[in-house]
This record gives structure tokens, C-alpha cells and sequence, in this order.
């Protein structure tokens, strides 16, 4: 398979590569006006927001620090059950910190609600979420989330980070899969 079969496989293109760095050029510019003067740490969740986190730190016009999280979903099917199990924690003392977590795409947010629970409990200054996508579903979550790239319907999406079955997310768009890769 190469690469120009992978990239056939998205049926529909939801976001391209310039409509992503656009958005993340806004979201880059949202977050040094609210954070002007002070220390940031940027949490990127394993292993979908490996690109959001390299495209919105080089996005950002200022200092930034950067730590992973790994974290798995003990889940039946697709749907995620919210009870959360730590694979790799940070490396950083978030005590007293500035901590924007990072994540590609919010969809029931019990996975987020967990990990925004467990940071809130190591007493950082402010403790906000970036995602890029967000699903309906997520906004019956408890926890705000500050940056938003877009809201999304609810539908299956990859690339750019967002996998099926551990595959296209070198994918640079995002866009839905053709019915062919699912049978
Ligand atoms: P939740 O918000 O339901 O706890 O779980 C979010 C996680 O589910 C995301 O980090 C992502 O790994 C996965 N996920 C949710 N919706 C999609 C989607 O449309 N496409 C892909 N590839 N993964 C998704
Ligand atoms: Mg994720
Ligand atoms: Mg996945």
C-alpha cells in the first residue's frame, strides 16, 4: 500500500492541511493573549495529539514547555467507559504551573474529565483543555474546554493524529473513511 492509497481512502475531507494550520495559528494567538507574562506548560495525550501539539507549539509565538501524558480507557467497543488507567505520567511538578492539556479530539470527554480531575489534584495555577475537534456528545461534560478548533457532527473520522486502527494518522487532512476500509 502507498501513500496515494492511503490518502484515497478518505472518502470526504473534512479539514485540510491549511485550514488545520490556519486554526491553530488562531488558537496560537488566543493563547499568548490570555497567558502574556506568565509560564506555560503544554500537555499533549498519547498518541492522537502528537501533531496538534508540534503544529500549535511551533504556532505559538512565545516560550513553551512540553510534557506527554499516556493514558488508556478501559472501554467496550468504541465507546470509552471513563475509568482511566495511567500508562506514562508526566515527567513535570505541575504544582503552581500554568497547564493547557492538548488533545486532538473530544468526543464523549469522560477520558478528559478523568485526567482534568487528576491534574486539578496536583494544584496547578490554571489548568485549561485545547482540542482541535469536538464532538456533540462532549459538550454534556462537566469540564470546559477553553480552545476549540472546531465542532464536529458525529462521525468517525482520521488523519492527522485520529486513527483507525492504529493506521492513517500520518494522514495530513482529516476526512471520513471510505465504507471499503471497514469491510
Ligand atoms: P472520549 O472523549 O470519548 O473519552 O474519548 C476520546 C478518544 O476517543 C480520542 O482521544 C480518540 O482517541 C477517540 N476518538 C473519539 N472520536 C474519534 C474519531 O472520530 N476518530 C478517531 N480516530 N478517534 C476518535
Ligand atoms: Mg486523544
Ligand atoms: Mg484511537
Amino acid at each position: 500500500m502507498d501513500a496515494a492509497d492511503v490518502e484515497s481512502d478518505l472518502v470526504n475531507i473534512l479539514f485540510t492541511e491549511e485550514q488545520i494550520q490556519g486554526k491553530l495559528k488562531e488558537l496560537a494567538q488566543e493563547i499568548e493573549a490570555d497567558y502574556a507574562g506568565k509560564d506555560v506548560l503544554i500537555v499533549g495525550i498519547l498518541r492522537g495529539a502528537v501533531m496538534v501539539m508540534a503544529d500549535l507549539a511551533r504556532a505559538l509565538n512565545r516560550h513553551v514547555e512540553m510534557d506527554w501524558m499516556a493514558v488508556t480507557s478501559y472501554g467496550s467497543g468504541t465507546k470509552s467507559s471513563g475509568v482511566v488507567r495511567i500508562l506514562k505520567d508526566l515527567d513535570t511538578d505541575i504544582t503552581n504551573r500554568h497547564v493547557i492539556v492538548v488533545d486532538e479530539i473530544i468526543d464523549t470527554g469522560l477520558t478528559l474529565s478523568w485526567l482534568i480531575s487528576n491534574l486539578a489534584s496536583r494544584n496547578p495555577a490554571s489548568l485549561e483543555i485545547c482540542t482541535l475537534l469536538r464532538k456533540p456528545e462532549a459538550q454534556q461534560m462537566d469540564v470546559g474546554v477553553k480552545y476549540v478548533g472546531w465542532d464536529i457532527p458525529n462521525e468517525f473520522v482520521v488523519g492527522y493524529g485520529l486513527d483507525y486502527q492504529e493506521r492513517y494518522r500520518n494522514l495530513r487532512d482529516i476526512g471520513t473513511l471510505a465504507p471499503h476500509v471497514y469491510s
